[in-house]
């Protein structure tokens, strides 16, 4: 990369290839054109900087600017706004778009013959198999026991009543991939675990994502 000063004191010429194209040829006039107007100050240090944000150039910055465009997803702040891995991150973001890999959409691809819940009657979609199914209820009551409001059927809901915080966020992470292990181990092992065995792993994640918060605090609320 090079930068306005270099091209005053050494020529835009030195970091290019001898010979350009038509087009680069006229993107360089009109360069050399703006370049000219530009006054610098030999004192200052030499730097790149975002004119978006005006701190140093970074492939953060590209990307803000690559897609400023783009409306940030209404989901986006608490599936990425916690301490767990990555993997739990985007199995979340997965479930928001509703991409698991539950019956209801097995059924729909034609790789299941049924659209039905493996523990209840009901269809296994990511909202009922993560939230509604009574399987998944009993860890949510555990860790939120219901307070005689509406109880959250959508995953939506669930980030609205219980993500108030970065720590809650971590807590309601750690029972979605923990209920999504669940049903995989009755699914695939043929093993009803009692939820008792789920809620103890979420409070081992929870404690052990406690380690990558960066905040003394968070890391103390996590120690459940
Ligand atoms: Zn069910």
């Amino acid at each position: 990369m090079t930068s306005v000063r270099f091209v005053s004191e050494h020529g835009l010429h030195t970091t290019l290839v001898p010979r350009l194209s038509r087009t680069a040829a006229a993107e360089l006039i009109t360069l050399m054109v703006d370049i000219s107007s530009v006054h610098l100050s030999p004192e200052s240090p030499d730097t790149c900087l975002c004119r978006f944000t005006n701190k140093e150039l970074s492939n953060k910055s590209f990307y803000a600017h690559a897609f400023r465009h783009l409306q940030i997803d209404v989901q986006a702040s608490w599936v990425w706004g916690n301490a767990a891995p990555l993997q739990c991150k985007i199995f979340c973001w997965l479930a928001c778009r509703h991409h698991l890999s539950t019956n209801e959409r097995r059924f729909r691809h034609q790789l299941s013959p049924s659209v039905a819940c493996p523990s209840c009657t009901m269809d296994e979609a990511s909202d009922h198999l993560l939230i509604t199914c009574h399987r998944a209820y009993d860890i949510w009551s555990f860790f939120f026991p219901p307070a005689g409001g509406p109880i959250p059927c959508t995953l939506g809901e669930i980030s609205m009543a219980y993500c108030r915080s970065f720590e809650e966020t971590t807590i309601c992470v750690a029972i979605l991939w923990n209920i999504w292990k669940r049903r995989n181990t009755l699914v695939f092992n043929g093993v009803d675990e009692p939820p008792l065995a789920a809620i103890k792993r979420c409070t081992e994640d929870v404690r052990l994502w406690a380690h990558r918060c960066k905040r003394a605090s968070s890391a103390s609320q996590l120690n459940l």
